[in-house]
């Protein structure tokens, strides 16, 4: 674990207080290369009331990782802003209500692991010290859990460790680079929704593979619905795996 960041659970006192009192606010929204996750940018999308293609074009860069040849999405870097995040402004976080889940986490880092035996998460918190952020000057009773509850960071965390889950089966089973094609299947399932949408209603896209009615009508109109589908249909597409 790097040297800034010290192991924490969630019973720890955090000495934590973020607020725009502080000589550093919105220091942390400067600076940026951040990942975003599937369901950060389903929330971030909706929030602005965007389809997907126009919100990735506009805010989002894509790479795909060295080794795993995952698609990986962050915020367009802009050097004009100081790599600032498009939505911080002097008020604070515009799209606050459903900022991504680092935005949340900050100055936690969580990470989970994932029996193979009985599927049971185990969670790991760590605190990030970093110098830009004056929050660990104040002295308070907040506690790890607590500053878990005032975040409301529950729904990332159960979407986003589908998406580890997803990440680790992927790596054991296909643990080189993923093909082009291959890397197509994990963007449009989990990133490009309204297309995977699309592809899946208009395109024909499920035309060998059963799926029940019940199902396709709730994926037609409910985008988390659609992205828990996508995981299942990358599951199916990738490894074999069935829906
Ligand atoms: S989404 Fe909001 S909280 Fe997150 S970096 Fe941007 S402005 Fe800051
Ligand atoms: S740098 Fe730290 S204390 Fe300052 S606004 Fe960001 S999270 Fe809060």
């Amino acid at each position: 674990m790097p040297e800034d960041m010290i192991p924490v659970t969630r019973g720890t006192l955090m000495g934590f207080c973020c607020s725009p009192e502080n000589e550093c606010f919105n220091n942390c929204c400067r600076d940026l290369h951040q990942t975003l996750t599937p369901y950060d940018i389903l929330r971030l999308r909706k929030n602005l009331g965007m389809k997907s293609q126009p919100f990735l074009k506009k805010y989002t860069s894509l790479h795909f990782g060295p080794k795993s040849g995952l698609p990986v999405l962050e915020f367009k870097s802009n050097p004009a802003t100081g790599h600032a995040c498009p939505f911080v402004t002097h008020e604070g976080c515009s799209v606050y209500n459903d900022r991504p889940v680092s935005c949340r986490m900050y100055p936690l880092a969580r990470a989970i692991a994932r029996s193979r035996e009985t599927g049971r998460v185990s969670e790991f918190f760590a605190l990030i010290e970093e110098p830009h952020c004056k929050g660990f000057c104040k002295k308070t009773d907040l506690t790890v859990e607590k500053w878990l509850e005032g975040q409301d960071v529950q729904n990332h965390n159960e979407q986003n460790d589908k998406l580890m889950t997803l990440i680790s089966l992927k790596n054991r089973i296909l643990p080189g680079k993923l093909e082009g094609a291959q890397a197509d299947i994990f963007y449009l399932g989990l990133y490009d929704l309204d297309e995977f949408r699309l592809q899946i209603f208009n395109k024909k896209l499920l035309e060998s593979i059963k799926v029940p009615d019940t199902v396709l009508e709730k994926i037609l109109t409910d985008d988390e619905a659609l992205l828990d589908f996508g995981i299942s249909w990358v599951r199916f597409m990738l490894f074999g795996i069935q829906m």
